[in-house]
């Protein structure tokens, strides 16, 4: 339910956020499908490697080194590399492979299979709002096939800190020239997501596809919404591309 308060502070939204992974699209198909591709690439060019490890074994070694590298946990492109160039090294491939891989990697990671109305919802958003995405993750919305629908995208790395801390969100205010309580993001992460909005003193959507229960510990969102067609009737400024 939408109170009053809530239509109240909606009216003054200039800028509508979106998490990708799990928001736009199903974000494990992706990647089980790209490390599928990663690994074909490893049999084709890296046989030492792909020898000694198969899928399951790729994606242990990279926890493992991500546990010796924990600064790395919030940048998952400069994990996936430095695995890699680690793996090359114990062969005594060069390192530069890596980077190779690491593209053959993120181009199938990123060919996603969006949501059936989330270009339709995006074109309607764009009418009224500024549209900006905050990720922990790393598609490429390029690929993807939405990148002309956004303003600007802020993905975590070494160097500006995940959700929930508020850096992104910050960034993005400061980027499109708008205080925090003039941006809406929609997320389906209870702790990452809506904490990150409280925590940037965004407002915050609660995106819950799948039915699943609040987390009580958690300061609730703003707004819970179970399908994103949702958004073009709860924004003021927006009407149907469809
Ligand atoms: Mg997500």
């Amino acid at each position: 339910m939408i109170t009053e308060d809530i239509q109240a502070r909606l009216q003054s939204i200039k800028v509508v956020s979106f998490d990708l992974d799990d928001t736009l699209w199903d974000c494990e198909p992706a990647i089980i499908r790209a490390e599928r591709v990663l690994h074909q690439w490893l049999t084709e060019n890296t046989p030492k490697i792909a020898e000694r490890y198969d899928v399951d074994a790729l994606r242990a070694h990279r926890m493992s080194f991500n546990a010796k590298f924990p600064e790395l946990t919030c940048d998952v492109t400069a994990l996936r590399k430095a695995s890699l160039a680690a793996l090359m090294d114990e062969v005594n491939y060069p390192v530069e492979y890596a980077e190779i891989a690491f593209s053959t990697f993120y181009r199938a990671r990123s060919e996603v299979d969006l949501y059936h109305d989330a270009i339709s919802v995006l074109e309607s958003l764009k009418q009224g709002y500024s549209l900006t995405a905050l990720t922990n993750g790393n598609a490429d919305l390029d690929i993807a096939g939405v990148n002309h629908l956004f303003d600007d995208v802020q993905r975590a790395s070494v160097s500006l800190a995940p959700k929930p801390a508020p850096d992104m969100f910050h960034v993005t205010a400061d980027n499109l020239a708008v205080r925090p309580h003039e941006i809406l993001h929609i997320g389906d992460n209870p702790e990452t997501d809506v904490g990150g909005s409280h925590n940037a003193g965004t407002m915050s959507v609660w995106f819950n596809q799948r039915n699943d229960t609040w987390p009580d510990h958690l300061q609730p969102a703003d707004i819970e919404i179970s399908g994103l067609g949702e958004l073009v009737t709860i924004l003021p400024l927006c009407q149907r591309a469809d």
